[in-house]
């Protein structure tokens, strides 16, 4: 009710929501309240969360924030949902976000921009935009949100959130609306290192529905939270230092960095040289697997169909005309074109190859640290608007969280200070299933 209450209050000015489950929350609410007085609670039991619109929801709406889906009532749970709903977390509602999870600003949306809290005339950052604004705002404790390129993290940092993609394959996708399948990975977003690692212990495990999901046994992410941090080894990857940085955020790191040492951890510099390879390698690989993915949405199986559609070809034509929106299409056709005859081995086969160099990278900085640290994002939340007309310089806003994905190690962010009332974050990155190290380093910092 608390939140319920928080959210038509402050929703209206926000636009974080999607769609608002009230009276779903409340029975939820109701079962936990039986669950605690039979003595069967667990750790989140009553604790509301706000799932990301990419999920599938039972009964539920889930649009992906696309007129293509905007009439879609799924018929079955992603597997998150059905974890986090047996952990006894009430829905409150589904986030906004950018269409198809394609975007940097939540400025993507059929469902209109998503307002950042910190200065309503700024972007929440994307796609998880929705996810990140309604916990800053305090309209739910923990969100859940997805990770194909920085999805997580970019929003957490400009929201003063902590947000983690864990590793690839650690999380279920199955229910998950897919975007870039090797890529895309689910993770959480919360106000603390410690909200996020209770809220990831519920999500994580090995799932059969989904193919790539892993078969190892989950760590105890709560219980490493206490541990110390004295003699972990920091690497600062060079390349995520230089220009590009703003110097007001790069300063708020320093400070950081400056904090983990008291608390007994030690620095060195390490290059991963062809991190400037990994945008440009991104924007053939994750659109690539966008354009297979949207077949789906022809108007038939899935998704809008168009009133004036009269053959068969003017069907698929018009209703994928008129659901997916210009950056939905823009994806599409830069997909369709890398994977054409004549330009596969050109584009994406070389693509695939830079990416296994972007891997190597990291393999070679792993050596010799336990995590790397940087910026996630350039500079604090932009002002809505400024880059809509100018796709090159919002795909350039990721350049420090793409790496990560292509290589498919973990990775969080969590607030390093504010620049004009506006949130900093930093980013942790760790070797393959090393979430519970990333987040003891978040918690003994927070
Ligand atoms: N901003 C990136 C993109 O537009 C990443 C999005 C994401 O992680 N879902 O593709």
């Amino acid at each position: 009710q608390f939140y319920l209450e928080r959210i038509s209050r402050y929703e209206p000015s926000l636009n974080s929501l999607i769609t608002t489950t009230a009276e779903r929350a409340l029975a939820q609410a109701d079962a936990a309240d039986a669950a605690i007085a039979a003595g069967n609670a667990g750790p989140l039991t009553g604790v509301p969360l706000i799932q990301k619109d990419i999920f599938c929801t039972r009964g539920v709406r889930t649009s992906c924030a696309s007129k293509m889906l905007d009439r879609f009532i799924s018929p079955y749970d992603a597997t998150i949902v059905e974890k986090l709903d047996a952990a006894g977390m009430p829905m409150l509602g589904k986030a906004n976000m950018d269409e198809f999870a394609m975007g940097s600003s939540n400025e993507t949306s059929w469902y209109g921009a998503v307002k950042n809290p910190w200065d309503l005339e700024r972007v929440p950052g994307g796609s998880s935009g929705g996810s990140v604004a309604a916990v800053a705002a305090g309209l739910a404790p923990v969100a859940t949100a997805t990770d194909t390129g920085g999805s997580i993290r970019q929003p957490a940092a400009l929201t003063n959130l902590t947000g983690i993609k864990p590793t690839y394959g650690r999380v279920s996708r199955y229910g998950m609306i897919a975007f870039a399948s090797s890529l895309d990975q689910a993770g959480v977003v919360a106000r603390s290192a410690e909200d996020a690692a209770v809220v990831l212990q519920a999500m994580s495990g090995f799932d059969p529905r989904d193919s790539t999901s892993v078969d190892r046994p989950v760590d105890d992410y709560v219980a490493a939270l206490d541990r110390p941090i004295k003699g972990l080894r920091i690497g600062l990857p060079k390349e995520y230092f230089a220009d590009g940085l703003a110097p007001s955020s790069r300063q708020r790191i320093e400070q950081a960095i400056e904090v983990f040492k008291t608390l007994g951890a030690t620095f060195t510099e390490v290059s991963l040289p062809n991190s400037p390879l990994s945008v440009p390698t991104y924007y053939v690989v994750a659109p690539a697997e966008a354009s297979s993915n949207l077949s789906r949405f022809d108007g038939v199986r899935y998704g809008h169909r168009s009133e004036s559609a009269r053959t068969l070809e003017e069907i698929y034509k018009r209703s994928r005309g008129e659901g997916f929106g210009a950056e939905v299409q823009r994806r599409i056709m830069i997909g369709t074109y890398v994977l054409s005859h004549g330009y596969y081995d050109a584009y994406y086969l070389q693509a695939q190859k830079v990416r296994r160099l972007i891997f190597d990278d990291f393999k070679r900085a792993f050596e010799s640290c336990d995590l790397l640290l940087g910026p996630t994002a350039t500079d604090v939340a932009f002002k809505l608007g400024t880059n809509v007309d100018d796709p090159v310089a919002m795909y350039l806003n990721d350049i420090y969280t793409i790496a990560a994905n292509l290589a498919g190690i973990p990775a969080m962010s969590l607030s390093c200070g504010f620049v004009d009332g506006l949130p900093v974050g930093m980013q942790l990155m760790g070797n393959f299933f090393d979430e519970a190290r990333m987040l003891n380093a978040a918690h003994q910092y927070q």
